[in-house]
């Protein structure tokens, strides 16, 4: 029996890359204990990569793509999951260095996989997926350090994308006052129907300054964006706040006078990494978004495809023009 995929060759004489869909079977899946009818996955800034020539993640083509999925177990040899269980999978470097999502079936070890929480199905998990999850960490993250609803406002950048989205709406979900920096001028009412009071111009905090402190603004940020705008934002942030930095959009350099913050404001830079977390972390952050995400506003910022559309959309996301989330109906 063969299925389709959305699978990634490469040409060994010229190097070049080229995907399509396919159609595999089985057999042609990768090692684990679980496999899974896939439903729906997403995309991601990687997949974007990994449709494209891989960008060092890919380790060996062919290549199916899809750095996460939701779906329901056809078959298990591990205890925790049975037959007919929905579950989700991110991180773990499926969709890089193991096949991924974009196929109607894919195979991976039980560890990566999380019962779907109650609440959520499995389109609305992939409405999510691993940018929302990653906002979701981020969130927790600034809770650990103290954050708490009634204080100045949080900071999202790179707002109208897929983790900014789903950031902005839980954000403001929770009783955070958002404010959301842009590059896209055309995104603000976007942005206010998800939940921000305040947009902020992309250009506002690019602009490398000499000045070792700014006044203070953010009571915390999450940060998709790095490079010159996290050496601004860093300036500009409360006494003892925090910035989850997940993502480097504008650049893997952080510019400015950048120890000042740290040392005569105590700001904390927290790291926040999706693909390694340990399952009670996973779990816990699945269980918050089913709680704490408005359900309207997660459909407000979807945009549905099918595997065929995935070489167009790759190259999108790459180019910074994709709004909200793209959900992959692999079955469509
Ligand atoms: P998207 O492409 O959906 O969003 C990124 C947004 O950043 C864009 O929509 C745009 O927002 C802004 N942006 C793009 N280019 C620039 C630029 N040159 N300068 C300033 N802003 C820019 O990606 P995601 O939201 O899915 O992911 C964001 C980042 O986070 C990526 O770098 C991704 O690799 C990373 N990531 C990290 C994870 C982790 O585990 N740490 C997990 C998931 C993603 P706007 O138009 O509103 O300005």
């Amino acid at each position: 029996m063969t299925f389709n995929a959305l699978v990634v060759k490469k040409d060994e004489d010229s190097g070049k890359t080229s995907a399509a869909v396919a159609q595999i079977s089985e057999s042609d899946l990768p090692d684990g204990d679980v496999t899974v009818a896939v439903e729906y996955s997403t995309v991601n800034y990687k997949d974007g990569l990994c449709i494209g020539p891989g960008g060092g993640l890919v380790r060996k083509y062919p290549h199916v793509p899809g750095i996460d999925f939701a779906g329901t177990v056809e078959t298990s040899s591990d205890e925790r999951y049975k037959p007919g269980d929905k579950v989700v999978l991110t991180g773990w470097r499926v969709g890089e260095a193991h096949w991924g999502g974009y196929a109607q079936k894919a195979r991976a070890r039980a560890d990566w996989l999380v019962p779907l929480p109650g609440g959520l199905d499995t389109r609305r998990a992939m409405a999510v997926g691993t940018a929302g999850f990653t906002a979701m960490l981020a969130i927790m993250a600034l809770e650990d350090h103290g954050l708490k609803p009634g204080s100045a406002p949080v900071l999202v950048t790179g707002a109208a994308g897929g983790v900014g989205s789903v950031a902005i709406a839980t954000l403001a979900q929770l009783g955070y006052e958002v404010a959301a920096v842009t590059g896209r001028p055309e995104t603000g009412d976007y942005l206010k129907d998800l939940g921000a009071s305040q947009i902020v111009a992309r250009e506002d905090l690019t602009e490398v300054t000499r000045k070792p402190l700014e006044a203070e603004q953010w009571s915390g940020c999450i940060d998709a964006v790095a490079g010159a705008m996290l050496g601004r934002v860093l300036k500009q942030m409360h006494y003892g706040s925090s910035v989850a930095a997940i993502g480097l959009a504008g650049g893997a350099a952080i510019e400015g006078a950048l120890i000042t913050p740290f040392i005569l404001r105590g700001v904390n830079l927290l790291g926040i990494d999706s693909v390694m977390q340990p399952y009670a972390r996973r779990l816990e952050a699945w269980k918050r978004v089913a709680q704490d995400l408005p359900m309207e506003k997660l459909e407000a910022m979807v945009q549905p495809a099918t595997l065929s559309d995935l070489p167009d959309l790759g190259r999108d996301i790459l180019k910074g023009q994709v709004k909200g989330r793209i959900v992959v109906d692999v079955n469509a």
